[in-house]
């Protein structure tokens, strides 16, 4: 299906950049060097500067981060990790494949975040993780599950996949950029990300010394020096290529959340008044980079509805997520049943993500606010 508004615009986005862009993949094919180039260095000091975090360490793409992450952690088989079921997939994913237990905890109704007012009724001895998701680009409620992990002595891992730039203020006034706050924070590249390469990319974040030498070995065959392997580990590693990349759409990043803000802010204005949906709801303790524009209809009949209507009229949507992850065949071995969490079950039926990027104008956006209220 092809539509005339589609969801991201990666071609227009490319195209305002192309001088920069080109110029920088040419100098990587005409070094030749294309694993560990210099490229790889200088993009991920340039991000640990941006968000103020001692180490960053690139890698393979997302779902590598998380499960590097996890393993270096030092967790045994069956330990548990306190998660959202309203989630991209790779975020249990990566728990059951290290043998662990991914334990769901419901999400909030308003921020789609985990609800961290139920995270200590699913705290049992053997957890040893909370995890949580920075949803659609904006921060979960970090200060009181930190202080939940720190009064337990669990690790927190961020998946901040979808949240880069996105600014979490503490009651203290103290400000940390998404995937920092945790021991450990995992980020995607993935095109379509609101920091995309042209391919597949990650990165893992982590202010602690210590864990920064494992994660290192660990994404690198758990080696430290050629040859010698002091543990089991992966292959996960960003090409030069895709730094070169990143490093240019890093020095945009702030115009491109500004972008994807300004046009959430558009939608807002265009929508505002229609009784039957749900605008996303912005913490006051977080700003918001609108990964996705995600609005909750008042029934699953009417988000039908209305998807067919934007279908049928060329504008793109999707549901984010269709199926909450406790409910998966993926995860059945779990034990979790229809009617666990009812917000996530009920957010499934209900949400619809309009088309949200940094190329949107605001003719594009009326053209589809136009068609959602039916003028
Ligand atoms: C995209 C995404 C991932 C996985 O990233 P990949 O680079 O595709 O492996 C994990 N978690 C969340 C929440 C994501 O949105």
């Amino acid at each position: 299906m092809s539509f005339s508004i589609p969801m991201v615009d990666l071609c227009g986005q490319y195209q305002k950049i192309k001088d920069e862009v080109d110029s920088a993949l040419a100098e990587v094919l005409s070094q030749g060097v294309f694993i560990n180039g210099g490229k790889v260095q200088n993009f991920q000091q340039k991000l640990s500067l941006f968000l103020h975090c001692r180490h960053v360490i690139t890698c393979g793409n997302g779902t590598d981060a998380l499960q590097i992450a996890l393993m270096a952690l030092n967790l045994r088989p069956g330990d548990e990790v306190i998660t959202t079921p309203f989630t991209f997939v790779a975020t249990a994913e990566v728990v059951a494949l290290l043998g662990l237990k991914p334990v769901f905890v419901d999400v909030d109704a308003d921020t789609y975040n985990i609800n961290v007012s139920l995270i200590e009724s699913a705290i049992t001895p053997r957890t040893r993780v909370i995890l949580p998701v920075h949803l659609f680009g904006q921060c979960a409620d970090m200060e009181p599950l930190l202080e939940i992990a720190r009064r337990h002595n669990l690790y927190v891992v961020e998946d901040a996949c979808q949240a880069i730039g996105a600014e979490y203020t503490f009651s203290d006034g103290r400000k940390c950029m998404a995937g920092t706050m945790g021991n450990i924070g995992c980020m995607s590249f993935f095109p379509s990300k609101n920091l995309g390469c042209f391919g597949d990319g990650g990165a893992i974040f982590t202010q602690d010394d210590a864990l920064a030498q494992q994660l290192c070995s660990i994404a690198n065959h758990g080696s430290t020096q050629k040859y010698h392997h002091e543990r089991v580990g992966l292959n996960s590693r960003l090409d030069t290529i895709q730094a070169a990349v990143l490093e240019v759409k890093l020095r945009h990043l702030n115009e491109y959340t500004a972008a994807r803000q300004a046009a959430a802010a558009t939608y807002n204005r265009m929508l505002s008044g229609v009784a039957w949906l749900k605008k996303p709801l912005v913490a006051s303790n977080c700003t918001h980079v609108y990964h996705q524009y995600t609005l909750r209809l008042d029934s699953g009949d009417r988000r039908s509805a209305l998807q067919q209507k934007l279908t049928e009229a060329g504008i793109a949507s999707m549901v984010y997520y269709p199926v909450p992850l406790h409910l998966q065949p993926a995860f059945s071995a779990w034990g979790y049943h229809p009617g666990d969490f009812p917000v996530a079950e009920a957010l499934a039926q209900t949400v619809l993500s309009l088309p949200m990027h940094t190329e949107l104008t605001e003719e594009v956006q009326r053209k589809i606010c136009n068609i959602i209220i039916g003028k």
